[in-house]
C-alpha cells in the first residue's frame, strides 16, 4: 500500500478551516483518524486562498512526511513557501542528524499570493520570551497572535479564558490588535505514537522536537494573508549561547525559513539570553510605567502563575535580580514563598538550568552591591553553581537511555 496523505479538499466557511484528507498507510496511524484538524479564527478567512489555507496543515505534517518517509500529495501551494521547503527541512536535518530525512510532497501546481503589507504580528503566549519581542518591536504596533489548543488544552476554558481576557487587556493597554486562534493542531496526530518513535532515537518529545516552531508559525499563514503581514514574530526560547547543546523544533535555522507570499517569519531576540529578557522588561516598564503581567507557568491550570514551581521561582528570581518587584509582573510574592524558594531552585541550579542560574547570579551580584544584598537573598549570592554533569552522573543517564531502548523494543516486539 502506497503510504500517502491525499489532502482531498479545504472547506473554509466563515471563521474556520476544516481539512478533509485521505491517510493511507502509515499515515492512517499516526494521525487520529475521530479527528479531522480545524482552525477556527476570530475573522473571516474564506477569502484566503486554498495554496495558502493548506499551509497551516502542511506544517504540522511536513516533519512527520520526513521522519516516516511517506507521502503527502496537494492540488496547490503558495509558491514562495514551495520553494523554501527543502531549507526548512535542511535545518531538521543539521538539528537531527541520527534521523533519516525522506519523504515526498507532490504540489500539482504552484501560486503566486503577493501583496502589499501593512504591518506585523507576534506568536504572543504572554511570557518573559513573547514580551521582550513584543518590547522590541512596539514600534510597529504589532498585532498579538495567541493560540488557544498550544499550551491551554481546548478542555481548559476557565484557562483559556483568563488567559484571553490578559492578552486582550495587554493589547488594549499597548493599543494593538489581538487575535485568538483555537485549533486542535496537537491532537489530530497520534502524539503518543509519534514521540514513541522519536524517543528511541532521540531525547525528547514529538511536540518539542518536531511540531511546536513550524507547527504554530503555520496556523497564522491564513490570518497574514487577511491582514497583509510583512513579518510574523516567533519569540525564541534559546539563544546564541546555548548552540550546539540544545535541540528544538523552533530554532532560527528552521522557523526563518517559513514564508509565504509576501510573509517572512523572524525567529527573535536568539541574541538575548532569558536574563537579558527580564532585564529589557523591567527596563520597559520602568521607563514607560506600562503594567506588563506575565504568564510563564507550566504547572497551574486557569492561565495563572502557581508561584511555587520552579519556572515561576526562576522567573522572580531574575526580577528580583534586576532589584524589582515580581507583585509587579503578575506573580504573588510574599513571605511564604520567599521562605520556600531556595528549597524550588536548588536542586535545578544544578545542570537542568544551570547556564541560565549562572547569567542570572552574575547580574544578581552586580547589581547588588555586597552590602545591600537583602538577607534573605543572601542564599543565591552563594548558590553553587554546577554547569558541568559529573561523570559518574553521565553514564548513569546513558545508562537508563541504553535500558529505556531495550524495553520499549522488548515492548514492541
Ligand atoms: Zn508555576
Amino acid at each position: 500500500m502506497k503510504q500517502e496523505l491525499i489532502i482531498n479538499k479545504i472547506i473554509k466557511e466563515n471563521n474556520r478551516i476544516n481539512y478533509i484528507y485521505e491517510a493511507r498507510g502509515k499515515w492512517s496511524d499516526l494521525l487520529v483518524k475521530s479527528e479531522i484538524l480545524f482552525l477556527e479564527f476570530d475573522t473571516n478567512i474564506e477569502a484566503v486562498p486554498d495554496s495558502i489555507a493548506i499551509i497551516p496543515l502542511l506544517c504540522n505534517i511536513l516533519p512527520i512526511c520526513w521522519v516516516f518517509n511517506l507521502n503527502i500529495t496537494i492540488d496547490e501551494l503558495d509558491d514562495v513557501f514551495y520553494s523554501n521547503i527543502d531549507k526548512i527541512k535542511d535545518g531538521y536535518i543539521k538539528m537531527y542528524p541520527e534521523i533519516n530525512f525522506g519523504g515526498n510532497l507532490d504540489v500539482k501546481k504552484t501560486i503566486k499570493n503577493d501583496y502589499i503589507t501593512k504591518g506585523s504580528a507576534v506568536l504572543f503566549s504572554g511570557g518573559v520570551d513573547a514580551f521582550n519581542t513584543l518590547i522590541c518591536h512596539i514600534d510597529e504596533k504589532p498585532a498579538l497572535i495567541t493560540v488557544w489548543g498550544s499550551d491551554i488544552p481546548l478542555s481548559d476554558e476557565k484557562g483559556w479564558s483568563v488567559v484571553d481576557k490578559h492578552h486582550k487587556k495587554t493589547a488594549n493597554d499597548f493599543d494593538i490588535k489581538y487575535h485568538a486562534i483555537k485549533t486542535n493542531f496537537r491532537s489530530f496526530l497520534n502524539c503518543n505514537m509519534l514521540s514513541n518513535y522519536i524517543s528511541k532515537r532521540i531525547d525528547g518529545s514529538w511536540w518539542h522536537e518536531f511540531q511546536h516552531g513550524i507547527g504554530l508559525i503555520g496556523l497564522t499563514a491564513p490570518l497574514a494573508y487577511i491582514e497583509r503581514y510583512k513579518i510574523v514574530y516567533i519569540a525564541s526560547s534559546f539563544t546564541i549561547a546555548d548552540l550546539g547543546n540544545y535541540t528544538c523544533a523552533s530554532d532560527p535555522t528552521i522557523d526563518n525559513h517559513l514564508k509565504h507570499s509576501s510573509c517572512n517569519t523572524i525567529h527573535d531576540g536568539y541574541e538575548f539570553n532569558r536574563q537579558d529578557k527580564i532585564h529589557n522588561i523591567c527596563n520597559y516598564v520602568d521607563k514607560t510605567n506600562k503594567s506588563i503581567k506575565l504568564r510563564v507557568c507550566w504547572e497551574s491550570t486557569g492561565g495563572k502563575n502557581c508561584c511555587e514551581c520552579e519556572k515561576c521561582c526562576r522567573t522572580m528570581l531574575g526580577i528580583l535580580t534586576e532589584k524589582n518587584d515580581p507583585n509587579k509582573f503578575g506573580f504573588n510574592f510574599n513571605n511564604n514563598i520567599r521562605k520556600k524558594m531556595m528549597k524550588t531552585v536548588r536542586p535545578f541550579a544544578k545542570y537542568n538550568h544551570s547556564r541560565q542560574y549562572s547569567e542570572m547570579q552574575r547580574q544578581f551580584i552586580k547589581n547588588y552591591k555586597t552590602t545591600e544584598i537583602p538577607k534573605d537573598l543572601l542564599w543565591f549570592s552563594k548558590l553553587k553553581i554546577i554547569n558541568k554533569k559529573p561523570f559518574f552522573i553521565v553514564l548513569k543517564d546513558k545508562a537508563l537511555y541504553i535500558l529505556k531502548k531495550i524495553f520499549s523494543k522488548i515492548k514492541n516486539n
